[in-house]
């Protein structure tokens, strides 16, 4: 008989889509100062959008919720998540600019960021079309570079539905209880798991962040991940050995196959090692959407 075809793990993104306009140069400028670059480059970014890429890529069915401008960056940010597959039918175009994402990148490959959420302020609620989504996934990924009303309300909604939720806290702020209580893993990196916690060991801050939520995945970018879960023993998966040349969106690539396993009901370890692939592929190459690997790259990495 036939193997009937594996269903496709459907995929909720709530998050932010911005433009990134890097601009590389030797020194950073002080203030009041101009400097003169080298070289100049644009491309979509954004957690929310970088999440939803990476899941598309990893064999998930994606749909994006969020917010993009009326501004030229508008088409192009929805057209990268289209050309990745990512379904944008209720991603909304609201007047006024993209979210954008200024970046400097100095010439020992350290940064300085400003990031401008423009139309990504204005997802403070949710339309019952994007309810709809939600409540017709496996999993909702949500991050926070959208207001925290908006994230709160897509929270809830997946909570109502038993729609799995997974937030990378991100940039990091104090959690509201009533997030925590809506959110089934939290993914910090482990400077956000600090940050959260107080703690400096990533096992002392994911055990303190299990009061709160059930399930915690702490990333420890070269070093891998780190899993703790109420009631059971922690586990640590290594990262594979990777030649890393930019780490630009490894931790949103880790999470959007993550939550395409997960949804897949593969188990948690081998979940976190089909990850663990798929984000050292991503630090292999250049780039956020770009480095971002296909199913089959990271099924044979992961082999
Ligand atoms: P973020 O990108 O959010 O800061 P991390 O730096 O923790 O998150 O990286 C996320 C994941 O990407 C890690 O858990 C690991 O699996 C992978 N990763 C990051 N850096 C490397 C690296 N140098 N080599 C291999 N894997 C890496």
């Amino acid at each position: 008989m036939p193997v009937p075809p594996r269903p496709r793990a459907r995929i909720a993104v709530l998050g932010s889509a911005n433009m990134d306009l890097v601009a590389y140069t030797r020194r950073a400028p002080a203030r009041g100062e101009t400097v003169t670059g080298e070289a100049f480059r644009t491309g979509a970014g954004g957690k929310g959008a970088n999440q939803a890429i990476a899941a598309a890529r990893a064999g998930g069915a994606v749909v994006m919720l969020g917010a993009v401008g009326d501004d030229d960056f508008g088409p192009r940010l929805r057209g990268a998540l289209d050309s990745a597959g990512v379904d944008t039918a209720r991603l909304r175009t609201v007047p006024g600019a993209s979210g954008t994402a200024h970046i400097v990148v100095d010439g020992d490959g350290g940064n300085a960021i400003v990031v401008v959420p423009g139309a990504n302020g204005t997802v403070t609620e949710l339309a019952d079309a994007d309810l709809h989504a939600v409540a017709a996934a496996d999993t909702l990924l949500l991050q926070l570079e959208l207001p925290l009303a908006g994230v709160l309300a897509g929270a809830l909604a997946a909570r109502r539905h038993g729609v799995r939720t997974v937030l990378t806290p991100a940039p990091v702020v104090p959690l509201p209880d009533e997030l925590l209580a809506a959110t089934d893993l939290l993914l910090p990196n482990e400077h956000e798991a600090e940050a959260l916690t107080g703690r400096a060991d990533p096992h002392t801050a994911a055990r303190a962040l299990l009061d709160a939520v059930p399930d915690v995945v702490v990333t420890l970018g070269a070093k891998g991940c780190l899993w703790a879960a109420r009631g059971k023993e922690p586990l640590t998966v290594p990262a594979p050995a990777a030649a890393a040349v930019d780490t630009t969106a490894a931790g949103d690539t880790f999470a959007g196959a993550l939550a395409v396993a997960l949804a897949e009901n593969r188990p948690m370890p081998d979940a976190l090692t089909w990850a663990s692939a798929a984000a050292a592929l991503s630090v292999e190459r250049e780039g956020a959407a770009a480095s971002m690997p296909e199913r089959a790259e990271i099924d044979a990495r992961a082999a």
